[in-house]
């Protein structure tokens, strides 16, 4: 039976890199469902397709997409992971009550889920990191300048493992910028978390502070694997 992993967790605590870290060691695919949505609305067929033509307009304006279609088009790709008998994992996401939860008439992403893959199949980790630890990575992360293959800001590396370019310093993370997405991601998460432990989900809380591999260790140990 394929799972599901979702994993919260403020800017900079490194929710993508243990995303990775499952895809490369453990059959999971990891669902980002921002990237997917750029996919769709810049995909061929959005040409000829009325709704994904106005979507892509929202996109591209700044807009947010429609929450009606970011649902769906979310939870019709998370039945189709589960059904090809893969695992998934989600980082960051679902971002609002209402792409989590739905409401009176549109079923939420955690009853897809749940019907789908089964709620005792379904965890969720939250990462936590100090507000000061979020701005330092956030501000310190240096990414390749060919490939865009991230390095570790303790790393002192000056050119990339993979391709051999050389490191930049990410300049769209200014420590403002971050503070907001910081108080963003508290007030879109929390009222999630508290809405799943109501469902009666456990959440596993895990500090984030130490290096992804240390981290990766508690995150296998919270789900069973290895
Ligand atoms: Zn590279």
């Amino acid at each position: 039976m394929s799972r599901v992993v979702i994993l919260y967790g403020p800017p900079g605590s490194g929710k993508g890199t243990q995303a990775e870290l499952l895809v490369r060691k453990y059959d999971f695919i990891h669902f980002d469902s921002g990237r997917y949505i750029e996919s769709l609305v810049h995909s061929k067929e959005a040409a000829k397709d009325p709704i994904l033509m106005r979507e892509r307009k929202n996109f591209d304006t700044g807009i947010l997409c429609t929450p009606e279609w970011v649902l769906k088009v979310t939870r019709d790709e998370a039945i189709r992971v589960a059904k090809s008998g893969f695992n998934l994992v989600f980082s960051g996401a679902p971002r609002t009550l209402f792409e989590a939860f739905g409401d009176h008439k549109t079923k939420g992403l955690f009853d897809s889920l749940e019907k789908h893959f089964g709620k005792e199949n379904v965890s969720i980790i939250l990462f936590t990191a100090g507000e000061n630890v979020s701005i330092f990575r956030n501000s310190n992360r240096k990414v390749c300048s060919v490939c865009g293959l991230p390095l570790l800001e303790s790393a002192r590396a000056s050119h990339c493992g993979l391709c051999g370019g050389s490191m930049r310093t990410r300049t769209l993370d200014k420590p403002e910028i971050i503070k907001d997405r910081l108080v963003q991601y508290r007030t879109r998460t929390f009222p999630i978390i508290k809405e799943l432990k109501k469902r009666g989900y456990q959440i596993k809380t895990i500090k984030a502070e130490k290096l992804p591999f240390e981290i990766f260790k508690s995150v296998e140990r919270n789900l069973k694997l290895g």
